[in-house]
């Protein structure tokens, strides 16, 4: 006797048949047929401040059309630009409509093989305080790319960028880290990897076959955190593992210093609804609304979904490759937290700028 579905038990047949077709993923498109109450939530429920986004590309009357009709009381542009460029944004920005935005710099790696470079960092620093900045941004290209002039890596935890973060704590600025990336980003482009089609629409952000893994980039972060005390550290999406909350649980733990930031990473954070949600509760004082997305109205409206309602399997709000194939559900988050989260933590960071 083969082993056949035909010539099996019917039941046994119908239990193990599987599909044999061929159509392509980015074909498959289904909608859900799933019957759930959706909630419009077209404003926040309380001033919300963008704390993550990036607006070198963007004209600041259509940013404040956005922000006007989606309740954005103000926006943080970590801008990309350095040297005159980057002071030159700050002003582009804080002259269009003063209180509306404020202005991270960009750490500036260009003359990183040059002697002088940290005590350069930290007078670059001063500068773009002087003129406005409200934080410094330091990107993954820190510990994965920038090198020294012989050739060797700069790593995250290398003591010579210690000045760098003194400074920022005297001049009451964060330090914005946004070091690594998704779990899925170190393994291979395959069938088995959960952002197969991100990563196929951007082969380029794979960090897949290189040298130095996910783990040791977050140690090297995370040593510099508990090593300055007195600096305030952002953990941009959210301190780049909301695959694994108690691993930011335990980094909040032990770092007073340290905030996080939900930026792009809805999708992670919706589809575990319960452990997010006790996340955000316990965290709350911790936790900055950001979004990383180009402003539009959808966007953010997505983004007031996902943290006020219960609505259960919605779309995330993401860039047009998406992160991955599920939806997420809502946190209903009390008033209290979401006062916190829109608007009060932020404010907090930005009280002396
Ligand atoms: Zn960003």
């Amino acid at each position: 006797m083969t082993d056949t579905p035909s010539n099996k038990d019917p039941f046994v047949a119908m239990v193990t048949a599987r599909a044999e077709v061929h159509l392509r993923l980015g074909d498959f498109q289904p909608r859900s047929m799933l019957c759930a109450t959706v909630h419009e939530v077209s404003r926040p429920k309380f001033p919300a401040i963008d704390y993550h986004n990036h607006l070198d590309a963007q004209e600041p009357r259509d940013v404040l059309q956005i922000m006007d009709q989606c309740g954005i009381e103000k926006i943080v542009n970590i801008t990309m630009l350095t040297g005159h460029a980057a002071l030159e944004m700050i002003r582009k920005y804080h002259t269009a409509a003063p209180g509306r935005f404020a202005t991270y710099g960009w750490m500036d790696w260009s003359d990183v093989q040059s002697p002088g470079f940290f005590q350069r960092s930290v007078e670059r620093l001063e500068r773009l305080v002087e003129h406005g900045a409200c934080g410094l941004k330091i990107w993954k290209d820190l510990g994965t790319t920038v090198k020294y002039a012989d050739g060797t890596l700069l790593r995250i935890d290398d003591p010579r960028l210690d000045s760098l973060y003194e400074k920022a704590a005297e001049l009451s600025v964060p330090i914005m880290y946004h070091i690594a990336d998704p779990d899925a980003f170190f393994l291979p482009i395959d069938a088995a990897n959960e952002r197969y089609e991100e990563l196929a629409a951007h082969p380029e952000w794979s960090y897949y076959g290189s040298h130095y893994g996910k783990r040791d980039l977050l140690a090297q972060r995370d040593r510099v955190i508990a090593r300055h005390p007195k600096t305030t550290f952002v953990g941009a999406h959210v301190a780049e593992h909301p695959e694994d909350l108690a691993y930011v649980s335990n980094l909040l733990d032990k770092n007073p210093n340290l905030q996080v930031d939900i930026s792009a990473r809805c999708a992670e954070l919706g589809r575990q609804p319960y452990t997010a949600r006790e996340f955000f509760l316990k965290y709350a004082d911790r936790i900055l609304f950001g979004t990383d997305l180009i402003p539009e109205v959808q966007m953010y409206r997505l983004h007031y979904r996902f943290l006020e309602t219960r609505d259960e399997y919605f779309e995330y709000p993401s860039h047009a490759s998406r992160q991955g194939r599920w939806n997420i559900y809502g946190l209903f988050l009390p008033d209290d937290v979401l006062r916190k989260v829109y608007r009060n933590n932020a404010l907090r960071l930005l009280a002396k700028h």
